[in-house]
C-alpha cells in the first residue's frame, strides 16, 4: 500500500517555479496548499493544467492573519517558500515591495512555521545572494555579497531562516539556485523577453555587450532539487543547485534568434544594468551528494522553452502591456 505523504503548503505557487513545484508534487502524491498574493508575477492559468491534488488560498505573506487562517485551517508539517519579488530590475526601480514581501514577509512565514511546528521548512534563495565571482564558484559558505536590491533583499532572508534555525532550532534548509529557465517564464527575464519581442520583430536589449554569464538552469531540474533537498537534505544546512552549463548573454540572444529564424541585427545594445553581475557560478556539489543531477541540457531546454513559447503567444503577449513602462524605464525605448 502507498505510504500517505506530508501536506506541503508552498507559498508562491502560482509563479513561475513554484508552480512548476505543484505540478511535480501532485505528480508525486503529495497533497498541497498553494499560498500566494497573484501579483502581477502570480498567475493561475500556470495551475490549469494540473488536475486535482492542490488547493489554493489567494494570501498575501505580508499579512499575518490572513496567513494564520491558512496555517489554521490546513496545518501543514511542511512548507516550501517560494513566494517572493523577483525581478531585478523591478527592484532597482523601487526597492519597498522586496524589502516587503522577500524580507517581511519571510520572517512572518516564518513565525508561523514555528507557531504551527512544521518538521520541515525549505527556503528557496538564490545564487545572487552572493554577489557576482570573476572566477571559479561558489561554495555554501561562501560569504554574502548581493549587488541589486533583489538580492540584498533575498540574502536578509536567508539570514532570517539561519537566526529561527539557530535560535528557535527550526527545522529550516535553504535552497540556492542559479538562474531558472522553462516554460511559464514571465517575459520580464531574459529568455522569455527575447522570444517574445524576437517574434515580433522588435530590436532585442542586451545590456553592455552582453558578455555577462550565467549558469543556466531548466525549472523542471530545480524543482527536482528541492524534492531531493526535501527528502534527503539535513536541517540548518544550505544547497547550491546549479547546473554547471554557463552561457553569455549574448550567446543565449543569438541561438534564441537562430531558433525562430529572426537575424542578429535585432540585437540593440543598450546602457549595463547598475551593479549588474558579471558572472555566477555555483559549486553544486553538495546537492549532487544527495543524489540529484540536471537532466536538461541547455540547448534542449532553450528549444523546449522556445517551442512553448509559441504554442503560448497569447499568454506573452498578455503581459506586454503591462511591461512597457518597465522596458521605457530599463532600456529606455
Ligand atoms: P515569480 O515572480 O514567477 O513568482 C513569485 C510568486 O510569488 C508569484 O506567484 C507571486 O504572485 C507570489 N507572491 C509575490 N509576493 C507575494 C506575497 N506578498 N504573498 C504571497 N505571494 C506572493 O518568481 P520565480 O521565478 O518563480 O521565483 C520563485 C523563487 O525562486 C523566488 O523566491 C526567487 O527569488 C527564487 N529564484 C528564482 C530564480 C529564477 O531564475 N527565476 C533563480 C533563483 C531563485
Amino acid at each position: 500500500m502507498r505510504q500517505k505523504l506530508p501536506k506541503i503548503l508552498v507559498t508562491g505557487g502560482a509563479g513561475f517555479i513554484g508552480s512548476e513545484f505543484v505540478r511535480q508534487g501532485v505528480r508525486r502524491g503529495y497533497p498541497l496548499v498553494v499560498v500566494d498574493k497573484l501579483t502581477y508575477a502570480g498567475d493561475r492559468r500556470r495551475l490549469l493544467g494540473v488536475r486535482g491534488g492542490y488547493r489554493l488560498y489567494r494570501a498575501d505573506i505580508c499579512r499575518p492573519a490572513s496567513l494564520e487562517s491558512v496555517f489554521r485551517a490546513e496545518r501543514p508539517p511542511i512548507v516550501v517558500h517560494f513566494a517572493a519579488e523577483s525581478h531585478v530590475d523591478r527592484s532597482i526601480q523601487r526597492a519597498t515591495p522586496f524589502t516587503m514581501t522577500n524580507v517581511l514577509g519571510t520572517q512572518i512565514t516564518l513565525d508561523l512555521a514555528r507557531q504551527y511546528r512544521v518538521e520541515r521548512f525549505i527556503h528557496i534563495s538564490t545564487d545572487e545572494v552572493y554577489g557576482p565571482i570573476a572566477r571559479g564558484r561558489f561554495s555554501e559558505g561562501s560569504p554574502l555579497s548581493p549587488s541589486s536590491p533583489y538580492a540584498a533583499s533575498k540574502a536578509a532572508a536567508d539570514l532570517l531562516v539561519k537566526a529561527y534555525a539557530r535560535t528557535f532550532g527550526l527545522p529550516a534548509l535553504i535552497v540556492r539556485p542559479s538562474n531558472n529557465f522553462g516554460p511559464w517564464q514571465h517575459p520580464e527575464k531574459l529568455i522569455p523577453v527575447v522570444v517574445l519581442k524576437a517574434l515580433r520583430r522588435e530590436s532585442v536589449p542586451v545590456y553592455a555587450k552582453g558578455e555577462n554569464k550565467r549558469e543556466w538552469l531548466y525549472v523542471s531540474d530545480c524543482v527536482a532539487a528541492v524534492f531531493a533537498v526535501l527528502a534527503k537534505g539535513t536541517p540548518g544546512e544550505v544547497y547550491n543547485v546549479g547546473s554547471g552549463q554557463e552561457q553569455r548573454n549574448i550567446d543565449t540572444v543569438r541561438q534564441i534568434l537562430k531558433l525562430l529564424g529572426r537575424p542578429p541585427r535585432l540585437i540593440r545594445y543598450v546602457q549595463d544594468r547598475p551593479g549588474h553581475d558579471y558572472r555566477y557560478s555555483l559549486d553544486s556539489s553538495k546537492v549532487r551528494r544527495l543524489g540529484w543531477r540536471p537532466e536538461v541540457d541547455f540547448a534542449e531546454g532553450l528549444e523546449e522553452t522556445v517551442r512553448w513559447c509559441l504554442g503560448h503567444r497569447r499568454w506573452l503577449d498578455g503581459k506586454r502591456a503591462e511591461l512597457k513602462a518597465l522596458w521605457r524605464k530599463v532600456y529606455k525605448s
